[in-house]
């Protein structure tokens, strides 16, 4: 550790710790609720599958016939959506994929395995006992947990919640993510760009990332350099969010008014953070929303958003676990010169399913972070040979 840094971990636990979970809760249409944070837990009020059922289209018989006879006349058809008679002996019955299995009958014969001729049906082979039957509550089981409180919901959820008939859900309310930007060198895309500007990239990237998150953004677009605007831009986010997230005039530079600012309107702890990209970083409180000021450099606010603030708005949201899940890959290149600071490295998956390097990893590069697949979280001070193990952020995880 660097002498005055505070670590990454170190950082996310104070911050982690200032993140309140949001309490009011909304009943959403379960067909609304994707992205929306589940409340309470969800149990089933019947079992899944209701019925028996065919998971194939077949012929459903007795065993005790088929190891018999082999033709049978088929006595009835059960289409999905129907319920059939009880089999009668000797025979068979027609089924189709997800119709119930008729009274009687034990197996279901795949229709490729037969042979069709007028009334009756020849079977070619004989099945085993319970052959292609779903049993009745084989996936689920009437008052089975099936979503827990503090998922995420994603599709597969919201259709398990409907699988079991449930038409509305119980959902934290959105967080407010307000965002402003600092910099009197901004221009928007579409403006022209005069010398010594550039484009506000960070306005696009944190607004995509917020929702990505399913924050309620409100962005309070570019703020001048200077500090009566920013003094003032801060107290009409605090009243309006949850959460403000700033990129810029985090240094303490003459033109960097976010730290007095802050600390004039709240409170406000400034960290040097031992990471690379994203040294400094900000994190207080105006009046009853939180603050996190992220550096400028746009490869550094992407970097620090995704470490610091996603675990902080996904707590904030009602989620539990919010820490990414790393993954062990290969390294398939040199970094012969680590930084003091733990680094997280642009890399991305070649062929060899091991990972390459973006060559430069400045942290102005932004088309590192879009031709990525993840970050290599490399700790403070590790050189990396060729081949060896580390630790692997994929985006996959990162954005989940
Ligand atoms: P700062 O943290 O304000 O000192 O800014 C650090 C660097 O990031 C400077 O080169 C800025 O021009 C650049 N920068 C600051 N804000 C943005 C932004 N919103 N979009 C793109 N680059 C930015
Ligand atoms: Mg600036």
């Amino acid at each position: 550790m660097n002498k005055g840094l505070l670590s990454v971990d170190e950082a996310l636990e104070t911050l982690l710790a200032g993140a309140k979970p949001v309490k009011e809760v909304e009943q959403v249409p379960t067909m609304a609720a994707a992205n929306r944070v589940l409340a309470q837990a969800q149990t089933s009020t019947m079992d899944v599958p209701p019925m028996d059922n065919s998971a194939m289209d077949g012929y459903a018989v007795r065993l005790a016939d088929v190891s018999s006879i082999q033709k049978l006349r088929i006595s009835q058809r059960i289409p999905a959506g129907s319920v059939g008679k009880p089999l009668e002996a000797g025979t068979a019955a027609r089924i189709f994929t997800g119709a119930p299995v008729p009274a009687g009958a034990d197996a279901i014969v795949m229709q490729e395995h037969c042979s069709v001729s007028g009334d009756f049906v020849v079977i070619n082979k004989t099945p085993e006992k319970g052959e292609w039957i779903r049993l009745t509550a084989s996936d689920i089981r009437r008052g089975g947990v099936v979503l827990t409180a503090g998922k995420r919901l994603l599709p597969q959820d919201i259709g398990l919640a409907a699988s079991v008939g449930i038409k509305a859900l119980p959902v934290f309310r959105k967080v407010r993510l307000g965002l402003f930007f600092t910099g009197d060198e901004l221009v928007m895309p579409g403006d022209p760009l005069p010398p010594g500007r550039i484009y506000n990239s960070n306005r696009f990237t944190l607004n995509g990332l917020a929702a990505a998150f399913g924050g309620e953004v409100r962005d309070y677009g570019i703020v001048p350099d200077k500090l009566g605007a920013t003094r003032e831009v801060l107290r009409r986010a605090a009243a309006e969010n949850d959460i403000i997230v700033t990129s810029g005039g985090v240094s303490v530079g003459d033109e960097d008014h976010v730290k007095p600012a802050v600390e004039a309107e709240g409170s406000l702890l400034m960290w040097k953070i031992s990471m690379k990209p994203g040294r400094p970083l900000a994190f207080g409180r105006v009046g009853n929303a939180a603050f996190i000021g992220l550096p400028g450099n746009p490869v550094s606010s992407f970097v620090t958003f995704l470490i610091f603030v996603r675990p902080f708005l996904l707590k904030t949201q009602g989620q539990m676990g919010t820490a990414p899940r790393a993954i062990e890959a290969r390294a398939d290149f040199d970094w012969p010169a680590p930084d003091a600071r733990r680094e997280f490295l642009r890399v991305k998956w070649n062929a060899q399913g091991g990972l390459e390097l973006y060559p430069t990893q400045d942290s102005a590069v932004l088309t590192s972070t879009a031709w990525a697949d993840g970050l290599l979280d490399n700790p403070a001070g590790r050189a990396i040979r060729k081949g060896e193990r580390v630790r692997f952020l994929p985006y996959a995880e990162l954005f989940r």
